[in-house]
């Protein structure tokens, strides 16, 4: 088997992971990774991530150009922005998760830093998530929002609508998005229940630490 047919198993095999576990379901959810030529492999529009199939994905070349598969989810200006502002960008996912929709909901959110700080695994894979308003579904704007974080932020929240995480291959961004949602659960979980926070110094331990970028 080739890099890219490796790489579109790959993709398969967790975007069924990802909706085995419920953490998106029906037809939400789009990913996408860098090919080894610069292109991208993209998960076809109206598809679930529960039956993707590695034959049909959407393939860009170098260039951006569609070159083969079914056509992209309408969510590729969310994807392209991620390519675009980040160099380090290898793959990006976006799910619609309930827990972390949930937490988009609740009126006293910081939309600088949206997880609270419960964990030291989602300050080290996430950095700070921006909280971004609410779009209406396939609104160019929402890429436009994107890059004018201008590639300083790896996680970036939708409200009412669902998070989007870049990592440097399509693992680590799995893996990051996957603590995004785990982390907003335990928010969920323990909300009003004056729960005990990492406090400042050990976030600023655990950003010197695992050299976390944590720009505001
Ligand atoms: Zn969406």
């Amino acid at each position: 088997m080739n890099d890219e047919n490796k790489l579109r198993e790959q993709i398969c095999l967790l975007a069924k992971s990802i909706y085995d576990r419920g953490l998106t379901g029906g037809s939400t959810g789009n990913i996408s990774s860098r090919t080894s030529d610069g292109g991208l492999l993209v998960s076809p529009t109206g598809t679930s991530f529960g039956r993707l199939d590695p034959n049909k994905l959407s393939r860009f070349d170098s260039k951006g150009v569609f070159i083969s598969g079914d056509i992209p989810t309408k969510e590729m200006p969310l994807h392209s922005a991620f390519y675009e502002t980040r160099s380090t960008a290898g793959a990006v996912v976006h799910l619609h998760s309930c827990h972390s929709v949930a937490l988009s909901l609740m009126p006293d959110v910081d939309e600088d830093d949206f997880l609270p700080h419960l964990t030291p695994y989602s300050i080290m894979k996430l950095g700070r998530v921006k909280l971004l308003p609410f779009y209406m579904p396939g609104d160019p704007e929402m890429g436009k929002a994107v890059r004018g974080l201008a590639g300083k932020r790896s996680a970036i929240m939708l409200a009412n609508h669902g998070p989007v995480v870049a990592g440097k291959d399509i693992e680590a961004a799995c893996n990051a998005i996957e603590e995004l949602e785990d982390t907003a659960r335990l928010a969920m979980m323990t909300r009003g229940m004056n729960a005990r926070l990492l406090n400042a110094s050990q976030v600023k331990s655990i950003v010197k630490k695992f050299d976390v970028e944590w720009d505001s």
